[in-house]
């Protein structure tokens, strides 16, 4: 027996996402998020809040400071006042799409006082969590990824944080805290070695300075199930009703068979092989005459029923319905049909293996009266069922 193959495809979109990280700093335009799509998916920028939400630390120092700067610092008042790192907040609770989510964490406005990269090291990032500003920052530990940001003045400032931000956004984290530090606190050289990161004002929290811009993919067509099964086969006897008066149709044998032809291809989806045999038929005039008056059901007494075959009549007329299925084993199609022929007759035989009606999509082979002909992996299923009961 041929091996049958078939796949179902599905479209998984990514969720739709759009919203402003609002409630900080409305007032300033770098807070308007922007959320932009394409064929590959969405880019999302999400910017650094601010007020309260970022600052700086230096070392010792009980609480924060503002203004997002990282350096050694030169401060006297300040206890080991010899360094400085920044924080950072953002709202990452829009992402929506965690597992495919790719992030960048970027710094826009920079200045630099002094050699800092000379004389301090890289500018890295720690991925931190708090509350409230306090000394233990300087020393807190690590919750995810870290990334350089830079290794010297003319770098882009910007790194990777894809790996962090995917587990934040998997333990249903609403917000992701950065400190940017140099490797070395200061180098007590007496120059400031600092870099700043701010547009117009070096001492407040400003929004914007910073950005992650995540990207979340589009799979276009997933293959989520791939079923190999049997063809099932189904003995379908097809009559094109001739000389039989009023009733005769006016289909030729080899229209008939291209009908049946491209019924198949709707049912090829469920792996349902019809064995078609076509010939042409001329009824008793009784049984010609029930017909015309729609009595359809005498047509059962012009084929055996000793097998399972179906028996598909083609007639001119049916007193208005494209195609009747009288089951278990007769089905009737007309002429003149208001819905492609062929689909008529698909449908039809997804009568006789036992379908209903749906209003669900008229895409769907068995919305009535339409040229819909998928077929839902419960019908194919189902329909598969029932053809293996035939066999
Ligand atoms: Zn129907």
């Amino acid at each position: 027996m041929k091996k049958w193959l078939f796949t179902i495809l599905f479209t998984a979109i990514a969720a739709l996402l759009v919203g402003m990280v609002g409630g900080f700093f409305a007032t300033n335009e770098a807070s308007t998020n922007d959320t932009s799509k394409n064929s590959n998916g969405s880019v999302i920028t999400i910017f650094n809040e601010g007020g309260t939400a970022g600052g700086h630390t230096p070392r010792g120092f009980s609480g924060m400071g503002s203004g997002l700067f990282a350096g050694d610092n030169l401060n006297p008042n300040f206890p080991e006042g010899d360094g400085v790192q920044t924080f950072i907040t953002f709202d990452v609770s829009q992402i929506t799409d965690s597992e495919k989510a790719s992030a960048v964490l970027r710094a826009n406005d920079i200045k630099i006082n002094g050699t800092p990269f000379e004389d301090l090291g890289n500018l890295v990032v720690d991925a931190v969590s708090y509350d409230v500003f306090s000394r233990d920052l300087w020393d807190s530990s690590i919750v995810g990824s870290v990334c350089t940001l830079a290794t010297k003045r003319t770098d882009a400032y910007e790194c990777d944080v894809s790996s962090f931000i995917q587990q934040i956004l998997a333990d249903g984290e609403q917000k992701v805290q950065f400190r940017i530090r140099f490797e070395s606190a200061g180098d007590s050289d007496g120059e400031q070695d600092m870099v700043f990161f701010y547009m117009r004002d070096s001492n407040s929290n400003e929004v914007g300075v910073f950005e992650l811009e995540i990207t979340t993919k589009i799979e276009k067509e997933k293959t989520v199930a791939i079923i190999e099964s049997e063809e099932l086969h189904i003995v379908v006897n097809v009559y094109v009703v001739k000389d039989s008066g009023e009733i005769s149709t006016r289909r030729d044998v080899e229209e008939v068979r291209q009908l049946l032809v491209r019924s198949q291809e709707i049912w090829n989806a469920a792996g349902i092989v019809l064995d078609i045999s076509i010939e042409e038929i001329e009824l008793t005039p009784d049984v010609a005459l029930a017909v015309a008056f729609g009595n359809f059901r005498e047509l059962y007494s012009t084929f055996s029923t000793d097998n399972t075959a179906f028996n598909i009549f083609y007639v001119k007329g049916l007193l208005g319905p494209n195609g009747i299925a009288l089951p278990p084993r007769l089905a009737l199609v007309a002429d003149i049909t208001s819905v492609d022929d062929f689909r008529a007759t698909a449908h039809e035989i997804g009568h006789l293996l036992g379908l209903v009606h749906t209003l669900e999509s008229r895409s769907r082979l068995m919305f009535g009266g339409a040229n819909g002909r998928d077929l839902s992996n419960e019908e194919i299923n189902s329909t598969r069922a029932w053809a293996s009961a035939l066999q």
